[in-house]
């Protein structure tokens, strides 16, 4: 009798699988971190073989370390960092260049030159219900064909593949240059801005406008079918791979949002709330994105709302590895409470431009409202009420796309452990904030997608019942201060524009 799903959640920065029992508890976690590559000023890369190698590794060490063999698990899912893009030789097996990650903003010039055929920063949004930004795959797989020698050529010629990382994953875990298959799913083919959101098909005309021959472009299946067998000789072999949901999609899943209205926020390397809205498709009209929220084996499609947020939990990597400030990350919070407030300090982490609801490349960082008084403790605080703040206008644009207003918000990911950010957040937002008692929600949600396939989950009240609260904030901050620090929050927001033409 097999007990238990296994989930692979490629990140951000690290690779991690987990083993869920039928309850929806872990029961195994493995995790490996990969390098993380600046080869210049905006560019963010990942060597694929890494990623792979880790890949591997984890998956053998989440069922070693629970004393599980690869027959205890029913089937494999996968959740992963959206948009980052990888192209490789589909006969070595080879990529041709670094993955180019989501957060990269090297593709500005494409970009531009894209929005400056007509249309601007809208030109395809009808269709794929994004803006125009270096964030999405399409343009990276473009300037990959335009810079690394020979690749265009090559994949012309029908040798060079395009995933973003669950289809390298799962060409690899399906034997690769032996059989690999190729497939990926709506909720990843809706960030590479080359999918129509109505027929989830890809769009050729976009592809033709970017200069991607289709022949890259995988198969797009549902969220939840499987999708082949895991073919190495090592763990997991044999095991069916039978659900993918990008990283935002599946905690959206594993926090049981399941219905119209429904929304979460994951704090992890960027921050991102998704909303529910059914099988309604709702373009927003305030800086959010339209993107497949799931779709089940042969259901209609689910859509969503989304705010994305590039720099959260990132800004404090960057106080720890590039100021020093920091020995670990748990240490900013003991830091923040040595102090009663920011002091007056903001801090607008704009390293990739801003993200929603602004969507400027232009942008850059700044650390504003400085003066002799500002201490360690202050800028602390400001580091993590700058997640706190930028969530507070997805929040604002949410309720103002959807016309109803948010009365709890649902959250989860690595940054939810810090109380002194939770009670701030449900300050400045003026509602409350709940953590589920399972907080690793991304791979969960992943692991649900593929146990539905494979009837180990029978449908999504078993989700529904697997969902249990762990913990409430409530706000306590007056509004009058609550307005206040917002207004200056805002006016900090507009000192980071007009930083790059
Ligand atoms: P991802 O899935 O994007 O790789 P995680 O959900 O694992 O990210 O979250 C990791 C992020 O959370 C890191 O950016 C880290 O800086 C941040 N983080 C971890 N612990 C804390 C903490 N106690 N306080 C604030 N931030 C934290």
């Amino acid at each position: 009798m097999t007990q238990y799903v296994a989930a692979i959640d490629q990140g951000t920065t690290s690779t991690r699988c987990m083993i869920f029992d039928h309850s929806g508890r872990v029961v195994s976690v493995d995790q490996k971190e990969h390098e993380q590559i600046f080869p210049k000023a905006g560019w963010v890369e990942h060597d694929p073989m890494e990623v792979w190698q880790n890949t591997r590794q984890v998956a053998a060490g989440a069922l070693a370390k629970a004393d599980l063999s690869t027959s205890d698990i029913a089937a494999v899912g996968i959740t992963n960092q959206r948009e980052t893009a990888v192209v490789w030789d589909k006969n070595t097996g080879e990529p041709v260049y670094n993955a180019i990650v989501w957060q990269d903003t090297r593709t500005d010039r494409i970009v531009n030159e894209l929005g400056a055929l007509g249309g601007g920063q809208e030109r395809y949004r009808a269709k794929v219900g994004l803006p125009l930004a270096t964030y999405f795959s399409g343009p990276k797989v473009r300037w990959i064909l335009d810079n690394v020698e020979g690749a265009r050529d090559r994949a012309e010629a029908g040798d060079l593949l395009f995933g973003n990382m669950d289809t390298w994953v799962l060409w690899n875990m399906t034997g690769g240059t032996d059989g690999g298959v190729h497939v990926t799913d709506p909720t990843n083919a809706s960030r590479t801005m080359l999918m129509d959101l109505d027929t989830l098909q890809w769009d050729e005309t976009i592809a033709a406008d970017m200069g991607i021959p289709m022949s890259m472009l995988p198969e797009i299946r549902s969220s939840s079918e499987v999708y082949g067998q895991v073919r190495e000789r090592g763990a997991l072999a044999g095991v069916p791979i039978a659900g993918i949901l990008g990283d935002q999609q599946a905690a959206t899943f594993g926090q049981a949002c399941l219905s119209p209205g429904e929304a979460k926020n994951t704090y992890g390397t960027g921050n991102f709330m998704l909303l529910n809205t059914g099988t309604e498709k709702v373009m927003s009209e305030n800086g959010l994105l339209t993107t497949i929220c799931y779709k089940i084996g042969d259901t209609a499609p689910v859509y969503a709302l989304e705010g994305s947020i590039a720099v959260t939990g990132s800004l404090v990597q960057w106080l720890r590895d590039n100021l020093g400030m920091i020995s670990s990350a748990a240490e900013i919070e003991e830091h923040a409470r040595s102090v009663e407030d920011n002091g007056g300090a903001y801090f607008v982490p704009a390293f990739s431009g801003l993200f929603a609801p602004y969507w400027r490349s232009d942008a850059r960082g700044a650390i504003v409202g400085l003066t002799r008084f500002v201490n360690k403790g202050h800028l602390a605080r400001a580091v993590l009420e700058a997640t706190a703040f930028q969530t507070r206008e997805v929040l604002d644009a949410m309720n103002a796309d959807s016309g109803v207003d948010l009365t709890a918000l649902k959250v989860d990911g690595g940054m939810v452990v810090n109380e002194l950010l939770m009670q701030f957040q449900a300050d400045i937002l003026g509602v409350p904030v709940i953590r589920p008692v399972v907080a690793e929600t991304t791979a969960l949600g992943a692991a649900y997608a593929a146990g539905l396939a494979v009837g180990f989950w029978k449908s999504e009240d078993d989700i529904r019942d697997n969902w249990a609260e762990d913990k409430r904030w409530e706000p306590q901050m007056d509004d009058a201060r609550r307005d206040s620090e917002y207004a200056n929050w805002k006016k900090a927001v507009t000192k980071t524009f007009d930083w790059v033409q």
